[in-house]
């Protein structure tokens, strides 16, 4: 078997497609919507409508069906040119929570009745998984569904919730038997956001991302039908698994798209903006900081392209998801830091948009589980 790296002229054109959609269509008025925390639901149709949302589900359920490296490319692509990262965000938050959760373990029906709401943008989903005592420690959570005759009962409260406040759709996990082990005793549920006794609250106030609105979901007696289950009575853990395998590796290729844009911001201002007579690209200090962020950007590139094509060959990458989550996760912070330092006081004001991407860049590494969590699983993984 061969290594190739080249990307055929079809993906690259796609990729270039993504870009100009993006830079034409979802950077209106990007530091009003980050002012007054506003998730921008027309751009959001516009990119139902471009596929967007329905990348990686089969056409029969209203997607686009492409494979992962393509994928990869276009939220690649995506990342690059829109510069709201809330959008890309809650996009990736859709795809990989909620879309994908259903493709993969949903019953035909359920995927009749979500998957092609969900594709044309119809519908916005998400994932509720943390409660206010367990974050890292995701199982351990209070929320109960107690099981009667054909139907179950939740109650408990979700909280930092994605999209709570504008979602269609929620994959919630509850304990359906607290004297079973984590792996057995949990199970995952598809919620819809107007069951009676779920009420979504306090939409809470970010540092960044704030055009991807959060909240809490509150659970009082809810009622929710058995056929609202996801895969088994059980099998909640497995389904988190899955699920947050395909988000750590997939989320984090709009964070390389990402990389690129603002190196390609540092390169143009270092080669524009004189002192003492000079450029100031040519000062070593302010050069080597870019000269990082290209080496960063590059491994970034290797490891996102080398998951993508595990996925494609239908391999877990369970290991390399971990490791490029962190990398790319801290590397974007650590790009966006320098950046605001090359562009001196303009890197600081708002205008200049990178002390938005500053806060923006500082979730990553604490969702999709946080770097000191995947530094364990790295060390786990190595028999430590
Ligand atoms: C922007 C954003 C979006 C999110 N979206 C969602 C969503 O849609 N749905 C959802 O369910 N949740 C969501 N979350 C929540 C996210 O999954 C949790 O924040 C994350 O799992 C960490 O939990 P915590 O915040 O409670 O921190 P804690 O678990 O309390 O951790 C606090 C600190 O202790 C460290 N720590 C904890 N345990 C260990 C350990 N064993 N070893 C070493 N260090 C440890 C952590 O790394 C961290 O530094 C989101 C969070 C953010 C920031």
């Amino acid at each position: 078997m061969s290594i190739n790296f080249a990307w055929d002229a079809e993906q690259l054109a796609f990729r270039q497609s993504v870009v100009d959609f993006a830079q034409q269509e979802l950077n209106h008025d990007l530091i009003e919507k980050d002012k007054s925390s506003q998730f921008d639901r027309v751009a959001w149709n516009k990119c139902a409508e471009f596929g967007i949302l329905g990348w990686s589900i089969p056409q029969e359920y209203g997607g686009q069906g492409n494979d992962p490296l393509t994928v990869i490319l276009g939220l690649e692509g995506l990342g690059y040119g829109c510069r709201d990262n809330g959008l890309v965000f809650a996009i990736n938050n859709h795809l990989w929570s909620c879309v994908v959760s259903i493709l993969n373990f949903g019953t035909q029906a359920q995927k009749q009745k979500y998957l092609p709401a969900l594709c044309e943008g119809k519908s916005i989903g998400g994932q509720a998984l943390t409660e206010p005592d367990s974050g890292s420690a995701a199982f351990d959570m209070k929320t109960e569904a107690v099981r009667h005759e054909d139907y179950y009962i939740l109650n408990g409260t979700k909280t930092f919730v994605s999209s709570a406040p504008v979602a269609d759709v929620y994959i919630a996990f509850a304990r359906t038997n607290p004297d079973l082990d984590i792996q057995k005793g949990i199970s995952t549920f598809i919620i819809d956001k107007n069951l009676p006794g779920l009420t979504i609250e306090k939409e809470l106030s970010l540092s960044g991302l704030r055009t991807s609105p959060m909240g809490e979901l509150v659970f009082q007696d809810c009622k929710v039908s058995i056929d609202r289950c996801l895969g088994k009575e059980g099998q909640g853990y497995n389904i988190f698994q899955s699920t947050i395998g395909w988000e750590r590796s997939f989320l984090f290729a709009s964070h390389v798209g990402i990389m690129e844009r603002i190196l390609e911001k540092c390169v143009k201002y270092a080669r524009k903006r004189r002192q003492f007579g000079q450029h100031i690209g040519s000062f070593q200090a302010v050069s080597h900081k870019i000269a990082e962020m290209k080496m960063r950007l590059e491994l970034a590139k290797l490891m996102i392209y080398k998951i993508g094509w595990l996925k494609k060959e239908g391999k877990r990458a369970f290991l390399e998801s971990s490791i490029s989550k962190i990398f790319i996760s801290e590397g974007l912070v650590k790009t966006c830091r320098d950046a605001i330092q090359i562009h001196g006081a303009r890197g600081y004001i708002t205008d200049y948009e990178l002390e938005r991407e500053l806060r923006d860049s500082i979730a990553g590494t604490i969702y999709a589980g946080t770097s000191e969590i995947h530094r364990g699983i790295i060390a786990t993984l190595l028999g430590l």
